[in-house]
């Protein structure tokens, strides 16, 4: 346990939560979390339920309206045909990858991750025995891992693929074809492959989201990771999803009996509000956050020479040091400690997500707050000795 990095980005975050406690004006561009009322739905049936004044113990799986709800979800949204019974519910969607590697791995294993990673795959495959095998792409291949490239890092002992889609922290979004190539090698080498597809809800414009879980043929290889953190602005209700292959099932669900029991009764509920009005609720989401990305990336574009192109999903932007007019002698963890000390600004470092000379900024803070931070972004990163 001593070698588990804690999270990048909840590290920044806590910086930047420590300085707003001693009365400090921060920017925060560092925490992924769409900061946005709750929608009425979602505490109307918290408080329904809160009201009736009890909450026992939850059934272990998840209450069975809302396994329902999150299978009829995602089945609409992603074209998947998932039952209830192959709906676990989690505290979050971490915890529904916690799980599922921790018991993929029980006899340990390599954990192919396709690099810039969300920072918490190579810890978490590390705590459930495995070992991380990072595979970096780079922004020409369009930061994505390809059927050719994968094959190039298989070896006997390969045991799952560890895909994120639509991604954090590049935003990028992997086409129909290109799964199915990924799929199809994993079939050949018998990979489980392991699809975290929390923010399939947050892609913008005219992009269009393919789910691992839609093939058929691979259905047995496939768990989708899901969550109502982000799709549904949900993030401190901790709900999330395994969409498994039935024969997994009972053995994650004792996992979850003897670890947290399962999931809030009340957060349950507030997710089955979320999900009974699915649209409505993520339509809601969705807008704020485009909006708020479309302000991002106009602001970033008119103050740097070296602009951003489109994002397509998600929450963040992931942003060369040069882009901003920063020297490559400079690693993007020592600029960010730098910004963050001189002048408040939070942002996570590109080694958090295995690759160094970037940065990722989150735009989900609401517009006022991204239009102050980008008046003191340009001059703070021009006082720091390493602009040229
Ligand atoms: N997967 C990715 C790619 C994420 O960015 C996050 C959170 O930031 C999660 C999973 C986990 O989210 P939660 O546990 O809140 O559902």
């Amino acid at each position: 346990m001593r070698n588990i990095a804690s999270s990048a980005t909840l590290a920044v975050n806590a910086i930047a939560k420590e300085k707003k406690l001693r009365g400090q004006r921060v920017y925060n561009f560092a925490a992924g979390d769409p900061i946005l009322q709750n929608h009425p739905y979602i505490t109307a049936r918290a408080i329904q339920q809160a009201e009736k004044g009890y909450a026992f113990y939850p059934p272990v799986e998840g209450i069975p309206d809302l396994r329902r709800l999150a299978a009829e979800w995602v089945n609409s949204t992603c074209g998947t045909t998932y039952e209830p019974g192959n709906v676990l519910v989690t505290c979050g969607g971490k915890y529904a990858l916690f799980s599922v590697l921790y018991m993929l791995l029980d006899r340990g294993g390599e954990v192919l991750i396709p690099a810039p990673y969300w920072g918490s795959y190579p810890s978490i495959v590390t705590m459930c025995g495995g070992v991380p095998k990072i595979v970096v792409t780079s922004a020409q291949q369009g930061w994505k891992l390809s059927a050719e490239e994968l094959a190039k890092h298989l070896t006997k002992d390969s045991r799952a693929l560890i895909i994120n889609n639509a991604c954090n922290p590049t935003g990028v979004l992997y086409s129909k074809q290109e799964i199915d190539e990924l799929l199809a090698l994993a079939h050949d080498a018998d990979l489980m492959v392991i699809s975290d597809e929390v923010y399939s809800g947050l892609v913008y414009g005219s992009s269009s989201f393919a789910s691992c879980g839609c093939s058929e043929a691979h259905r047995d290889r496939v768990c989708v990771i899901q969550s109502c953190s982000k799709n549904f602005g949900m993030t401190g209700w901790r709900v999330g999803f395994a969409f498994v292959p039935g024969a997994m099932m009972r053995e994650l669900a004792a996992m979850q009996g003897q670890t947290t029991t399962g999931v809030s009764l009340i957060s349950q509920w507030a997710a089955v509000g979320a999900l009974e009005n699915a649209t409505a609720v993520n339509g809601y989401i969705k807008q704020a956050m485009e909006r708020r990305r479309n302000l991002f990336v106009e602001n970033f574009n008119s103050l740097f020479s070296q602009q951003i192109g489109t994002i397509e999903s998600a929450l963040y932007a992931f942003v060369p040091l040069a882009a901003m007019g920063v020297t490559d002698t400079v690693d993007s963890v020592s600029f960010c400690e730098q910004l963050i000390t001189s002048a408040n600004i939070a942002l996570v470092p590109g080694a958090a997500f295995g690759v160094d000379g970037h940065v990722r900024f989150a735009f989900s803070e609401p517009e006022e707050e991204i239009i102050e931070a980008f008046k003191v972004l340009k001059p703070a990163v021009e006082r720091l000795a390493h602009v040229v």
